[in-house]
């Protein structure tokens, strides 16, 4: 979300003569997009603000934004304890950042501007991109209050963007050669517009145009067969999916508010693949959940390892003050250590087995890099992979038949 977000704010910049440059010391414009998901992530800016102060040139704009500084309380001791810093605003006016900037340059006064939602004129979806990838936003805010969770307070409740809306910003995107597209949204399967459901969206996308489209998040008590069927048998959906389980103990999925069971979970991976057998699969897992055992954890272990996901992103609880799990009672940060160094052990071991079984296998990779006739690119279940390809441009889609797997990373040739 936040690299999307930092893309989005790139193309503003670039729109009034801005490019990016690679040193902090020649930057006219230093913009800190920050993140309060976890503690680690929000005590590091003080740091990173730190450094940039004794870098950066004189004259430089310092910009802070994001959903740290969303919080109004964090903006305001943000802004006592860092002078330095010339503008602060939050998520929600971020698309404000150019007009900010041109009124800093004029008047020189500090700008701190934090919204409460975002207004109409600035819900704008589409992110200029990076090479062949393009982000768009169908929807912001979260309804689902899972207990730890700091998202439904810093972006709001739910707001679904008009259909139409989704499918131009689409269009043009494929029009300027963007070939992946990733569609948005903190809980993607919940989307709903003028009686249209996600699964109603997607195949409103559907188009001969030769493309990848992928989606996240998914809520795994949202995500719905129907969906599944429609991936089987689209000729543009990417064949993977990010299915954030945090836990395989019911007990704290219940004390997290998930609302879904690891035997429902467990049931709804068993008909994707069943439906679309080669699927990739991917999950964020949080260990150190307030009163989690040992015993809980290891269900997280027995779930992780019966899924066998393709890719897993981990996670150690933070408290975030505001949240119910924030009064709960909490596990020492030890235990917390060991358990994350447990499971990301673990899962290295099935991401390489799984990149074992791959090799002899062809995939279809989208080029999204180049350098001296060495490609890279992801496969359509979304495993990256390294060929060399001379006559192979970036933004082609190349039938790849992977030849060796070191770790988890794939090599091969094209066939
Ligand atoms: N809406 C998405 C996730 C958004 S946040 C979903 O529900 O899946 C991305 C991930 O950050 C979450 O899946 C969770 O694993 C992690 N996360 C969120 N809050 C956290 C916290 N307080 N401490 C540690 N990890 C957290
Ligand atoms: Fe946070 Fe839960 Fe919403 Fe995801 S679904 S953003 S974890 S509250």
């Amino acid at each position: 979300m936040n690299v999307h977000e930092s893309e989005k704010m790139a193309g503003i910049l670039e729109a009034r003569g801005f490019s990016v440059c690679d040193e902090i010391t020649e930057a006219d414009i230093i913009v800190l997009n920050t993140c309060c998901v976890r503690e680690t992530a929000e005590s590091r800016v003080y740091g990173h603000l730190g450094r940039i102060k004794s870098q950066k040139k004189s004259g430089a704009v310092l910009v802070v934004c994001g959903c740290m500084t969303q919080q109004p309380s964090v903006a305001q001791s943000l802004a006592k304890r860092c002078a330095f810093v010339d503008i602060i605003l939050g998520t929600f006016n971020q698309s404000k950042l150019g007009e900010y900037i041109d009124t800093f340059m004029h008047t020189g006064e500090r700008i701190i501007d934090v919204w409460e939602k975002e207004r109409e004129e600035t819900a704008c979806g589409i992110a200029r991109s990076s090479g062949v990838n393009a982000w768009v936003n169908i929807m912001y805010g979260c309804n689902n209050f899972c207990t730890y969770c700091i998202v439904p307070y810093v972006r709001g409740r739910e707001r679904c963007r008009p259909i139409d809306d989704i499918i131009s910003d689409v269009d043009g995107l494929l029009a300027s050669g963007y070939k992946q597209i990733t569609l948005l949204g903190q809980n993607v399967n919940s989307y709903s517009y003028g009686g249209k459901d996600f699964t109603g969206l997607l195949k409103m996308l559907e188009t001969d145009r030769k493309y990848r489209l992928k989606f996240m998040t998914s809520h795994p008590k949202d995500f719905s067969l129907a969906l599944a069927e429609h991936m089987a048998t689209s000729k543009i959906m990417g064949k993977n999916l990010h299915l954030p389980v945090q836990s395989g103990s019911d007990r704290i999925l219940q004390a997290m508010n998930r609302r879904y069971t690891r035997d429902d979970y467990f049931r709804k991976i068993d008909e994707v693949r069943r439906l679309v057998p080669d699927i990739g699969l991917s999950s964020d897992v949080m260990v150190g959940f307030p009163t989690e055992t040992e015993a809980d954890f290891d269900d997280t272990i027995d779930l992780v390892g019966r899924v066998r996901y393709n890719n897993l992103f981990t996670f150690i609880y933070s408290r975030r003050s505001g949240t119910p799990a924030d009064k709960m009672p909490q596990l020492d940060y030890k235990t917390k250590q060991a358990r994350i160094d447990k499971l990301i052990k673990y899962q290295f071991e099935i991401s390489k087995s799984i990149a074992e079984e791959c090799v002899g296998k062809t995939f279809e990779v989208l080029v999204a890099e180049k350098k001296s006739g060495k490609c890279f690119g992801k496969a359509e279940n979304d495993a990256a992979v390294t060929f060399v390809g001379n006559n192979v441009n970036i933004g082609d889609f190349v039938k790849v038949k992977v030849t060796d797997a070191k770790n988890a990373n794939l090599s091969g040739e094209v066939v």
